[in-house]
C-alpha cells in the first residue's frame, strides 16, 4: 500500500537524526532517498512524498501505522538536541543461515510458498519465527537468537 502524505517531508529534515531516534530496525538509503523501518512485522518505507507499507489489511490498519509513525517522527523531532547521528552500516541477517534453522519442508503453513521465501522475508525484518508452526521451541530460540544480533530483527 502506498500512502501519499506530507509526513515524509518532515522525515528527511534531517534524515540521520530521525533515523537515530527510531531505535533500530531501520535502513536509510541516501541515494533514493528513502528510510525503511520495521513495525509490527511490516516494512514501512518513507520517500520524500510517499509512504509504502507492506501487508496492510485495510485502510484502518494503514491509518493506525501512520498515527504511530507521526508520533515517532514528532517525538524524534522533539528529542533532536539529544540525538547522535550514527553512520554505521547495519548488517542484515543471511537468508541461508535462517533457512538452515527452518524445518525446510515447504509445507506452506506460514502462508509463504516455500521456506526460502519465509527465510527471505525474515531477513528483511518481515514476520517472526513464531509464524512457522513447524519450528519447535529449540528452533524458535535459535532463530530469535540469530535475528537478535541484527537491528532489523528487533
Ligand atoms: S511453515 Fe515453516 S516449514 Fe512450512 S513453509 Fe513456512 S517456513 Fe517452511
Amino acid at each position: 500500500m502506498v500512502v501519499k502524505t506530507p509526513l515524509a517531508k518532515q522525515v528527511f529534515q534531517p534524515p540521520t537524526t530521525v533515523a537515530s531516534g527510531l531505535g533500530g530496525g531501520y535502513q536509510f538509503f541516501p541515494e533514493t532517498p528513502s528510510l525503511t523501518l520495521k513495525f509490527d512485522g511490516k516494512l514501512i518505507t518513507l520517500y520524500p512524498r510517499q509512504i509504502a507499507i507492506n501487508i496492510v489489511k485495510d485502510e484502518s490498519g494503514a491509518e493506525a501505522i501512520l498515527r504511530w509513525l507521526k508520533q515517532q517522527i514528532n517525538d524524534t523531532w522533539d528529542r533532536r538536541p539529544d540525538l547522535e547521528p550514527s553512520f554505521k552500516v547495519a548488517l542484515k541477517p543471511r537468508i541461508l543461515e535462517i533457512l538452515k534453522i527452518l524445518p525446510r519442508t515447504n509445507c506452506r503453513d506460514c502462508g509463504q510458498p516455500t521456506c526460502l521465501v519465509f527465510a527471505s522475508r525474515l531477513s528483511e525484518g518481515v514476520g517472526r519465527p513464531e509464524d512457522c508452526p513447524g519450528l519447535d521451541e529449540r528452533g524458535k530460540g535459535q532463530l530469535q537468537k540469530y535475528l537478535g544480533q541484527f537491528h532489523i530483527g528487533k
